[in-house]
């Protein structure tokens, strides 16, 4: 048998916290108990608020933990073309198209339609897209196209659930409101998704499922809130032929109020925890991990 792949997959738009550090040791652990490998992915597809000195500091950090990967390290911001040559085979199915409201011109959209009745949300909580740039004629898309309003790539959620049939996955750790096991994807809950937009030529979705697919990654293990992100990656799998890994989503590491971290709280920084004394044994300890 082939090891196992495990990633951990950070972004570098901040310093890291507790809860990257159980996210990263239980990856890591798990690929030293099976004999897998472990990698270390940087997620710096959003230039404006990804920095050189964040991926410099979670090194560091991670290294402190006691963690060793493979490199060289796979950056997103360098493959852009990859993730461009998969849109463009979702172009060819016909499962791709611009749309062009701002912001604004959405939430209007979405406030106009719950005047009438409830729009429904995603599983992140924000309303699906209420547009019809699904049906604008070519000669129309064509101008738009080459005008300077924005524009988002999305997936014709329809047509390629229509294409991609039934799917699921084999969940090895636990959902929000427990799922396990064999679970059925349900990506229609997210709506038209966006794969692109005009100023970041992909998006995590899109980044993430190429990646796991060219790094032989075969175990995805994250927090509990990318659990419905999953039936968008399985789809997006589906359509563009690629392997299929297992998951394990894990718990989150909340603080005293019971909320998600942030990484600007200092209290849960692993650098202000470092500073203060704390040991990579400690750090363990507060999160939970023999
Ligand atoms: N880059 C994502 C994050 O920092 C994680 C992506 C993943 O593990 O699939 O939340």
């Amino acid at each position: 048998m082939p090891p196992s792949v495990f990633r951990f997959a950070p972004s570098p738009n901040g310093y890291l916290h507790l809860g990257h550090a159980y996210s990263a040791l239980l990856n890591f652990d798990l690929a030293v108990q099976t004999g897998g490998r472990f990698l270390l992915r940087i997620e710096d597809i959003d230039a404006t608020r990804c920095k050189p000195e964040f991926e410099t500091a979670i090194c560091e950090d991670l290294a402190w933990l006691g963690l060793a990967w493979e490199t060289p390290v796979r950056r997103q911001s360098e493959h852009f073309n990859e993730y461009r040559d998969a849109l463009n085979e979702l172009f060819a199915m016909r499962l791709v198209y611009p749309s062009f409201e701002s912001r604004a011109e959405i939430a209007k959209l979405v406030a106009q339609r719950e005047a009438q009745a409830p729009w429904p949300r995603d599983p992140d909580g924000a309303p699906l897209y209420p547009g019809a740039a699904k049906l604008l004629s070519p000669d129309e898309r064509a101008r738009r196209l080459a005008s300077d309003a924005p524009c988002a790539l999305r997936l014709d959620m329809a047509a390629a659930r229509a294409r991609a049939g039934d799917l699921g996955w084999i969940e090895r750790g636990e959902g929000p409101d427990g799922e396990t096991g064999a679970v059925t994807a349900r990506p229609e809950a997210w709506g038209d998704v966006i794969l692109a937009r005009k100023e970041t030529p992909t998006s995590y979705h899109l980044s993430v499922v190429i990646d796991d697919a060219l790094q032989g990654v075969t175990e995805v293990v994250r927090g509990e809130d990318l659990f419905w992100s999953t039936s968008v990656h399985r789809l997006l799998q589906r359509l563009l032929g690629l392997p299929q890994p297992a998951y394990r989503h894990h718990r989150l590491i909340l603080d005293g109020a019971g909320q998600k971290l942030s990484k600007s709280t200092k209290a849960t920084g692993l650098r202000e925890l470092r500073a203060g004394g704390a040991t990579p044994a400690d750090i363990r300890r507060l999160v939970g991990l023999p």
